[in-house]
């Protein structure tokens, strides 16, 4: 039987007109789903018997069981879910000042493997369907009764590796009958898949792009990231300028700062060299310390000159606030552990 969040709302309307029904009934049955929480066809009381019955036969509502759960002194939450062949994932939701937002994992572990990130220590086991991303969603606001206004897809994995899933995911979340999230209140991050940051600048939706980025030349970059001798730094610009090309849209480049690493004043003329002319601005991340890695995060003074050089330079740039890192919820600490 067919989880029922796998289901887009067109892919819903398809199978139900297949089947002989109304192909409308989808938005009705979305309804229920998704703005009524309703987890039982036969409750849907504005469909037809029938069709309740074939959903009912042709379809499940399924779970994602909390094995544990950790709230922050700054309130981010850290759920440690069970899917239901029992791989552990995570999901962080962070309260910031504009609204609650849920961080969400692609892939039970990650085979892109930056040499700095908790996630990519576990190779990729497989997948997440696009149910298991919007039970992520469904299992958190059912646990906190908060609204979730923002969803970023950077927890584990790489989302252009599981392409087609987070495509429809994200159509679910942004659906009007469905999750109802803005397009521009939903971000993805890439490590750098060019064919995909392609494939993505012809998706219709004004969704946010994030790339992880971290050095501004191939020699670094290659050191940080593997993928980078794949996909390479002066490419991945050129990809990222095609995409701004066709969507109109700004690109937000992600930069960690590993002290002694890719942190000097250099550094930052460096990189707004390479980003110069592009609509795009700088997210810069203070490295989350990982106890298997020796890379330390940069000073704060040091973080900030950095933000102040790239500004001086004319490059727009956020000095991003780490949030969760005292129970291993900030970025690249998600490793799906039991024990500390
Ligand atoms: N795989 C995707 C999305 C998940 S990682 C990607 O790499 O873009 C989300 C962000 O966290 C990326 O920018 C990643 O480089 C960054 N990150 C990984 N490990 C980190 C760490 N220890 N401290 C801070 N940021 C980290
Ligand atoms: Fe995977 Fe992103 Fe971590 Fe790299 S930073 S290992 S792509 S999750």
């Amino acid at each position: 039987m067919r989880n029922i969040y796998n289901e887009t709302l067109g892919s819903l309307e398809e199978t139900i007109h297949k089947s002989g029904y109304k192909a409308y009934s989808a938005k009705q049955i979305f309804d229920w789903i998704y703005k009524k929480n309703v987890r039982d066809f036969g409750k849907m009381t504005n469909i037809a018997k029938p069709l309740r019955v074939f959903l009912a036969e042709n379809f499940r509502f399924g779970n994602l069981t909390v094995f544990t759960k950790q709230v922050s002194k700054d309130q981010t939450r850290k759920y440690l879910f069970a899917l239901e062949d029992n791989h552990l994932i995570e999901t962080v939701l962070m309260a910031h000042d504009y609204g609650n937002s849920l961080c969400i994992t692609t892939q039970v572990g990650c085979n892109i493997g930056c040499s700095f990130c908790a996630s990519g220590l576990r190779k990729k086991i497989r997948n997440l369907t696009v149910a298991e991303m919007v039970m992520q969603f469904i299992g958190v606001q059912e646990d906190t009764n908060q609204r979730i206004s923002h969803v970023v897809i950077m927890g584990t994995g790489e989302p252009f590796d599981n392409y087609q899933n987070v495509i429809d995911f994200i159509d679910i979340v942004n659906s009007p009958y469905g999750i109802e999230i803005g397009a521009r209140h939903i971000t993805v991050s890439t490590s750098g898949i060019i064919p995909k940051i392609e494939a993505f600048s012809r998706e219709p939706k004004q969704v946010n792009l994030a790339i992880s980025l971290h050095a501004a030349n191939d020699t670094l970059r290659s050191k940080l990231m593997k993928i980078n001798d794949v996909y390479p730094v002066k490419e991945l610009i050129k990809s990222v300028q095609n995409y701004i090309d066709k969507t109109h849209r700004r690109v937000t480049f992600e930069y960690i700062l590993l002290r002694d690493v890719n942190d000097a004043i250099a550094d930052a003329d460096e990189l707004s060299d390479l980003l110069r002319g592009i609509n795009c601005y700088v997210n810069l991340i203070r490295y989350n310390a990982v106890k298997e890695f020796s890379y330390q995060p940069s000073d704060e003074k040091q973080a900030f000159a950095f933000y102040q050089r790239l500004l001086k330079r004319g490059i727009q740039a956020t000095l991003r606030k780490e949030m969760g890192s005292d129970i291993d919820a900030a970025c690249g600490q998600l490793r799906a552990k039991t024990t500390q």
